[in-house]
């Protein structure tokens, strides 16, 4: 097993494990008399499929759970889960401290309610804040406070993985960088760094825009910000599009009108940079990109998604030669042209 490095993480399983218990997952895997589904898992139990999918998916790659192809599926096709015999989880391996997303104290509250939100399959904000669980980040940006310590967890993570994710291409070419959803502007300034003749600027919400202004910025920054909603009215013109996890954030149809949107703005030759944990093809790892479309669904509206969930996407939106990245760090980078 791969991935858990710090303490969250550690308590991340853990809950996962509880959940699973709670829903009573492991008693009714033990009591059959051969592997489930997830689906026949998610009906047993009263649970939406999807919830269940993804609870079983980090539970497999955990080593909680052993999962069977189900005779006759290929590569991709939906497994039958299998039992552990009891096994324990084995001690993680990571060699670098990072937070996982989503794991401030937010964590403990939203995982109160990882049993509802796979029994119900999506985010639980509603019942947890009395917010409309479309649009997630009321939730995440509810105060001040939860703002900026959302924003500190984004950007620590580029301290670590910047730079890998600023050179997996070499983007060169794109003289105008926009980062849509850029937060306090870490992975734009390591863009700008790697890119020193090309211009980086962030779009994201008024109120983190002024945040990071206040709080996050440095000194000599070449990082301009723009205000603005990606959902709503135009997006800056640019000859690069930079997405980091942001897809992962969204449903499916809200995630295809922004990259047509992108399309449509940027010319021919121009292009969208992904940044996502990419989960296998398969779905078995890795663990913490699992335990990440898992959390996608207790606290946003999305999911992770292996290469080709986002090669489909992408071309669905009028992009092509996707190429993907696998950095071996949290993150990984997917380019596709106009
Ligand atoms: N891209 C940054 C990173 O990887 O560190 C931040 C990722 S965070 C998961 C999602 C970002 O999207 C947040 O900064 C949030 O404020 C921004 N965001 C959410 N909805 C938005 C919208 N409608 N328009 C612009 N930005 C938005």
């Amino acid at each position: 097993m791969e991935g858990p490095s710090s303490l969250n993480d550690h308590l991340l399983l853990l809950q996962v494990i509880f959940s699973a218990c709670e829903l009573g997952v492991f008693d009714l895997l033990l009591g059959a008399p051969g592997p489930l589904s997830a689906r026949h898992v998610a009906h047993e139990l009263r649970t939406s499929v999807d919830g269940m999918e993804r609870l079983l998916d980090a539970l497999v790659g955990m080593e909680v759970l052993e999962v069977e192809p189900a005779e006759g599926t290929g590569e991709g096709e939906e497994p039958a889960e299998g039992t552990g015999e009891g096994e324990e989880p084995a001690e993680g391996t990571g060699e670098e401290e990072e937070p996982a997303e989503g794991t401030g104290d937010d964590t403990y509250i939203y995982n109160n309610h990882h049993v509802s939100f796979c029994r119900e399959g999506r985010n639980q904000n509603e019942k947890t804040f009395g917010l409309q669980p479309e649009d997630p980040f009321q939730a995440v940006y509810r105060s001040e406070e939860e703002m900026l310590k959302f924003m500190g967890l984004m950007d620590s993570s580029w301290i670590l993985d910047g730079h890998d994710i600023a050179t997996a291409f070499d983007l060169s070419c794109f003289q105008k960088i926009v980062d849509l959803g850029g937060c306090t502007g870490a992975l734009a300034r390591e863009m700008a760094k790697a890119y020193p003749s090309s211009s980086v600027s962030v779009l994201d919400l008024p109120t983190v825009v002024d945040a990071a202004k206040k709080y996050f910025s440095r000194e000599n920054d070449d990082v301009v910000f723009h205000s603005g909603d990606f959902f709503l009215g135009d997006v800056p013109p640019a000859d690069l599009y930079v997405l980091a996890r942001i897809v992962h954030d969204w449903p499916e149809e809200k995630c295809l009108s922004l990259l047509r949107k992108l399309h449509d703005t940027c010319r021919p030759g121009g292009g969208v940079l992904l940044v996502e944990a990419m989960l296998l093809e398969t779905r078995r790892g890795p663990l913490m990109a699992q335990i990440f479309s898992l959390n996608m669904l207790v606290q946003m509206e999305g999911r992770e998604r292996p290469p080709s969930g986002y090669t489909r996407l992408l071309n669905d939106a009028g992009f092509h030669d996707v190429q993907v990245c696998r950095t071996g760090k949290s993150y990984d980078a997917i380019l596709a042209v106009r």
